[in-house]
């Protein structure tokens, strides 16, 4: 593991370094800084003027300082005189409360105490599209189920290979790629890890997706339901908790050797349980931050799509290896969590997920009963599982209302977030749509 970028710089042949931090709504803003002044930055962080970006400061606020942790650099892999390095935010010797990376740090810290390691894996779906952003990039990917599509796949070998083979050299182990439900969407999975280093992961890859397409003409997103009628951006997250950190490390306190057969069984051990009984009694107000923009919750409680299902949950609710769920367990040992979407901050995602999973420990919550249904067809027939908030401004109030899971995620972390998502809100109703003239001219 590197431990210091001047000489990380030296061997690599790095000349800049990106000292780069992600803001509350998941921006990712840098400074490039020359390797020989990397040194310095090192101890000091770069300097930023936090009232720029998205964490709720003033421009009366002092300089908050982004000093890079060396665990996570990454040479970039198209452009190796550059290397990206995750930094967290301080100032005037604090950290920055509501920065993302620290508020996850807090989490990950708080599962440490109790001789926990939440690893995970995540599943970021992405779209092609062509540089305008309003149509897919490939004209001919027009099928009604285009998953697993072939040809689909190899018109796009080009950007996909290049951005496996860079996974590949920086050692995260990529194990598939493919077309996914939606025309124009792929998906591209490697292996899990310590939650940090996930997001870590995940910050990059989206960097790295949306660099490599633009490269080749296109552009990438990862917004949740960027085609109308077409399947959402999911971003899934496997979970497992661990007595060890770090990949391959250790044993998994999640196992507890049965799979989750059909005489529901759960698949997890007595406190991967009562962990899922955390993110059940926190779902609502968790789809805040995994679900966190206005568009999301087109993508959940969605109509059927052109392919016949959404692969998004509406309730919930939790299953054994049964994708119409809002939780599924594949196999003994781990639970996937399908709620959050493209436009998920890594950071916070993998936040809420510690702190509801903690809070479910803390009071070792049941996560009631597996459901076995086709949720699609058959969720009428249910009818006392809490639904997902409708909107963004549904989400926000049930994290308003939820105070254990604020107070866990941090006091100034949630008024921060909530102000500024609540302004976003605001923003999105007042502006004056086509829909309601349509609706309302002839009243
Ligand atoms: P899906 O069947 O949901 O499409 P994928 O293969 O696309 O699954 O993604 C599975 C993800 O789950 C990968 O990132 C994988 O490394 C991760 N994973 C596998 N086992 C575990 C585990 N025990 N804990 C956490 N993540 C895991
Ligand atoms: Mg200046
Ligand atoms: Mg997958
Ligand atoms: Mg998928
Ligand atoms: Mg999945």
């Amino acid at each position: 593991m590197t431990t210091d970028l001047a000489e990380f710089a030296r061997e690599r042949g790095v000349k800049y370094f990106m000292i780069s931090f992600t803001d509350l709504f998941g921006g990712q803003r840098a400074k490039l800084v020359p390797a020989q002044a990397v040194a310095d930055m090192q101890v000091d962080g770069a300097g930023f003027a936090g009232f720029a970006t998205w964490l709720d400061m003033t421009p009366a606020h002092p300089d908050m300082l982004a000093v890079p942790d060396p665990a996570s650099v990454i040479q970039l892999p198209w452009k190796p005189e550059v290397a990206w390095v995750a930094a967290n935010c301080m100032m005037e010797g604090e950290e920055v409360a509501q920065a993302p990376r620290n508020v996850l740090r807090r989490q990950v810290a708080a599962a440490a105490e109790r001789g926990l390691h939440v690893k995970s894996g995540i599943e970021a779906e992405y779209f092609l599209l062509d540089p305008s952003g309003e149509v897919i990039s490939d004209p001919h990917d027009s099928a009604e189920k285009p998953c697993y599509d072939q040809q689909a796949v190899m018109r796009r070998y080009d950007v996909v290979r290049e951005i496996c083979d860079y996974m590949l050299d920086l050692g995260w182990n990529p194990y598939q790629n493919d077309h996914e439900d939606a025309n124009g969407q792929f998906e591209m999975n490697w292996d899990f890890d310590d939650a940090l280093a996930t997001a870590d992961k995940h910050s990059f890859f989206k960097f790295m997706v949306k660099s490599v397409a633009e490269r080749h003409g296109f552009r990438a997103t990862f917004m949740p339901k960027p085609v109308e009628g077409l399947t959402g951006n999911g971003c899934h997250v496997h979970v497992s908790v661990w007595d060890t950190p770090g990949a391959g490390a250790g044993t998994n306190v999640f196992a507890d050797g049965d799979a989750p057969g059909d005489t529901g069984e759960v698949g997890l051990s007595p406190a991967g349980a009562n962990f899922l009984g955390g993110i059940m009694r926190h779902a609502t107000a968790m789809a805040a931050l995994t679900n966190p923009v206005v568009n999301s919750y087109k993508r959940i409680n969605a109509p059927v799509t052109h392919s016949g299902a959404t692969w998004a949950p509406n309730t919930v609710t939790w299953s054994g290896n049964n994708r119409t769920h809002m939780v599924r367990v594949p196999g003994p040992g781990r639970f996937e969590l399908r709620l959050p979407d493209g436009g998920a901050n890594p950071y916070l995602l993998q936040a809420a997920i510690i702190a509801a999973g903690l809070s479910g420990l803390r009071s070792e919550a049941d996560p009631g009963p597996r459901l076995d249904i086709d949720m699609y067809a058959d969720g009428h027939t249910v009818t006392d599982a809490p639904r997902l908030p409708l909107n963004l401004l549904d989400a926000l109030r049930a994290f308003d209302g939820d105070a254990e899971f604020k107070g866990a995620l941090g006091e100034e972390f949630a008024a921060a977030y909530l102000k500024l998502k609540h302004r976003e809100w605001d923003s999105f109703v007042s502006h004056f749509s086509r829909w309601e003239r349509e609706n309302a001219l002839d009243i």
